[in-house]
């Protein structure tokens, strides 16, 4: 395979962090979010990158709940979407504060659809991420994956049953390739 971008020990260059803002939907259960911020860090720190959390920690706080506009299932449905992403624009809005770099909104919550995690690149906003209590420790750093232009990859690696992070499915997701790290990074929320 040699040079083709297959590589999975690429560190990316320039110390560059993955800034996100979370936000915790009041149709959300469970503790997934722990998991899929502890996976994120260990697979970025892998690749010399660093995870940027606000809150701070990805610790939850009143500031970055929000309710979410829910059809009679108690699921959030996708007219519902933009809806959700204003809510959280009027909690926090990465512009209004310093350094000024734009954030990658992650929302944890509860909403109708195939998988359990959601890209959002249509409409008015930047890409955006929603994250199902459902989830498995990889879909946070999956969707965030869509959310810089990554598609699926579907191939197998050749390590062993380890599949990379852009596979569509479950499992162990636990490799970056090189040509995919070197797409990520050109993300809109990664600086
Ligand atoms: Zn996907």
């Amino acid at each position: 395979m040699g040079s083709s971008g297959w590589e999975t020990d690429y560190i990316v260059p320039g110390g560059l962090e993955v800034r996100l803002t979370l936000f915790w939907g009041d149709n959300y259960f469970g503790a997934i979010h722990k998991d899929c911020i502890a996976t994120m860090r260990k697979m970025l720190a892998e690749h010399g990158m660093k995870l940027s959390l606000i809150p701070a920690n990805g610790e939850m706080t009143d500031q970055f709940a929000v309710k979410v506009p829910v059809k009679e299932d108690g699921l959030l449905h996708p007219d519902g979407y933009n809806e959700l992403r204003n809510r959280c624009a009027a909690k926090f809005d990465d512009q209004a504060v310093e350094p000024h770099k734009q954030r990658l909104p992650v929302i944890f919550c509860n909403f109708k659809y195939t998988a359990n995690g959601l890209t959002v690149d249509a409409g008015p906003w930047l890409p955006w991420c929603m994250v199902g209590p459902t989830s498995d420790s990889v879909t946070m750093l999956h969707e965030t994956g869509h959310a810089s232009g990554l598609g699926h990859l579907t191939t197998s690696s050749q390590a062993g049953a380890k599949q990379n992070f852009m596979f569509d499915g479950g499992g162990d997701r636990s490799l970056m390739h090189k040509a995919q790290l070197q797409k990520f990074a050109q993300a809109y929320f990664i600086k």
